[in-house]
C-alpha cells in the first residue's frame, strides 16, 4: 500500500537524514532519506529537523483575552488580587470563551503544539461554563490538538462553599482530572483543601494537577502532603503540581526529603520557568529522579500580557533562567516540552517510529540543541497524518 504522505530529507535528533512514510493517521516506516516511493503526496524536509509534535503541560485556553484589543494589565501583586482582577475582568468581556480560546488553540497548533493540557476555572460565580466551552473547543478542534481539561478551584474550595461539588460534577461532565490551588495561601485549610480534592480523585479514579505557590518550607510541607495522599491512594504518575516555587526556596535538608517523597510517589512538577520569583530547580529534581514538565501557563491573560503559546520559546525561556548551555541540557530542556510532558499527560502512540501517530513538526534546524537556541519560526506542521500549517501558517480545515 502506498502511504497517503512522505516527509522527504528530513533530519531526526539523532542525526540520521531519512523520509517519514505516513498511512492514514500513523507512522507506517522511517527508511534512508530517497528510499521513500515518489509517487504519493510529499512535504521536502531537507535541510529541518523531524520532531514529535510539542505537548503543552499547562495551558488556559478559558482565561486567554486573545481576539480582544489588548487590555492593560490590572495592577496587583498577590494571588488573591490577581483572583479579584480576573473576576472584574471576566464579568465585563464580551467575547466567549469559545471565540477566545479557539483562538489560541489556532495560534498554537501553527507553532506544532498536537497536544495539551488545559485547565479551566470552576467557581461558583462561573459554574461549569468554561468548561462547557472547553469541552465544545475539545469537539471543534479535534483535527489540531488532543485537550485534556482540568477542573481548576480558581477561586478556592474552602472559602467558595458549593465549588467541591461542581469540581465533583466537572468529573462527571467530562473534564479529565481534578486541580487545587495554594491550600495554605487561599484555602487557608491544607487539610481540607486536599481532602476535597483527593476526595473528587479517589472518587472517580482520576489524576491531579495542582496550582502551587505557596513558597519555602511551608510550599514544600504541602508538596510532601501531596506526595503521601497520592501514594495512599495508589495514584502514583497520575498527580502533578503546577508551579512548585517553594523548590526553589528551600535549604538543602528541606529539598532533598520533598524531592525523595515526589519521586517516591512519582509526582511530576510543572514550569513554565516563571519571571523574578524561584523556580523548580531542573537538573537537581531530575538527579533525584523528579518528573519536570514544561507548560507556556498564563497566555495575554488577566494574569499576564506576555506569552504567546510557542513551546520552543518555553522551552528556550527554561534553558535561559536554569543556565543550559551544553548541548545535553538543550535537549533536555526540548524534551520538557516534547517526551516528558507527553508520558506525565498520558499521550498514546506519541514518538517518531513505525506505528506510533503521524503528529509532527518540522524545524528549521539541524539538531535539538540548535531548534531549542534558535527556536526558528515558520514551522510545518502535521497532526493525525494531515499537514495542519505550512510554513507557520494553518492550511483550510474542513
Ligand atoms: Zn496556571
Amino acid at each position: 500500500m502506498l502511504p497517503s504522505l512522505v516527509i522527504s530529507g528530513a533530519t531526526l535528533a539523532d542525526g540520521r537524514r531519512v523520509d517519514i512514510l505516513i498511512a492514514g493517521e500513523t507512522i507506517a516506516a522511517i527508511v534512508p532519506a530517497g528510499q521513500g516511493p515518489a509517487d504519493c503526496d510529499r512535504i521536502d524536509a531537507t535541510d529541518r529537523l523531524a520532531a514529535p509534535s510539542f505537548v503543552e503541560g499547562h495551558i488556559h485556553l478559558d482565561k486567554t483575552l486573545l481576539g480582544l484589543p489588548f487590555i492593560p494589565h490590572i495592577p496587583g501583586d498577590t494571588v488573591a488580587l490577581r483572583i479579584e482582577a480576573e473576576k472584574q475582568l471576566r464579568r465585563t468581556v464580551a467575547l466567549p470563551v469559545e471565540e477566545r480560546g479557539g483562538r489560541l488553540i489556532e495560534q498554537i497548533a501553527a507553532f506544532g503544539t498536537g497536544s495539551l493540557r488545559s485547565h479551566v476555572d470552576i467557581d461558583t460565580e462561573v459554574g461549569l461554563k468554561g468548561l462547557h466551552a472547553l469541552l465544545r473547543l475539545k469537539e471543534r478542534y479535534w483535527d489540531l490538538v488532543d485537550i485534556q481539561i482540568v477542573a481548576f478551584p480558581q477561586s478556592g474550595i474552602r472559602i467558595d462553599p458549593g465549588v467541591a461539588d461542581l469540581l465533583d460534577a466537572a468529573i462527571r461532565e467530562g473534564a479529565d482530572l481534578v486541580g487545587g490551588l495554594d491550600p495554605a495561601g487561599i484555602d487557608q485549610d491544607v487539610t481540607g483543601h486536599l481532602d476535597a480534592v483527593f476526595a473528587v480523585a479517589e472518587k472517580h479514579g482520576v489524576g491531579v494537577d495542582i496550582h502551587l505557590h505557596d513558597s519555602g518550607p511551608l510550599g514544600a510541607f504541602e508538596l510532601r502532603q501531596i506526595a503521601a495522599r497520592t501514594l495512599a491512594l495508589g495514584l502514583e504518575g497520575k498527580v502533578a503540581v503546577s508551579h512548585a516555587f517553594a523548590l526553589g526556596q528551600i535549604d538543602d535538608f528541606e529539598f532533598f526529603r520533598t524531592a525523595e517523597a515526589l519521586a517516591n510517589a512519582r509526582v511530576a512538577i510543572m514550569t513554565n520557568g516563571p519571571g523574578p520569583v524561584a523556580m523548580p530547580p531542573v537538573k537537581r529534581l531530575r538527579e533525584a529522579g523528579v518528573t519536570v514538565f514544561a507548560g507556556s501557563d498564563n497566555i495575554r491573560d488577566a494574569w499576564s500580557p506576555y506569552g504567546d503559546g510557542d513551546l520552543l520559546r518555553r522551552a528556550q525561556i527554561i534553558g535561559y533562567r536554569q543556565e543550559f548551555l551544553a548541548d545535553p541540557d538543550l535537549v533536555h530542556a526540548f524534551a520538557m516540552v516534547t517526551e516528558i510532558p507527553a508520558a506525565v499527560l498520558g499521550v498514546t502512540h506519541y514518538g517518531l517510529g513505525p506505528g506510533r501517530r503521524a503528529d509532527i513538526v518540522l524545524l528549521d534546524a539541524g539538531s535539538v540543541p540548535e531548534a531549542v537556541a534558535g527556536a526558528p519560526r515558520g514551522r510545518t506542521v502535521i497532526k493525525r497524518g494531515r499537514l495542519v500549517a505550512l510554513e507557520g501558517v494553518l492550511t483550510p480545515r474542513d
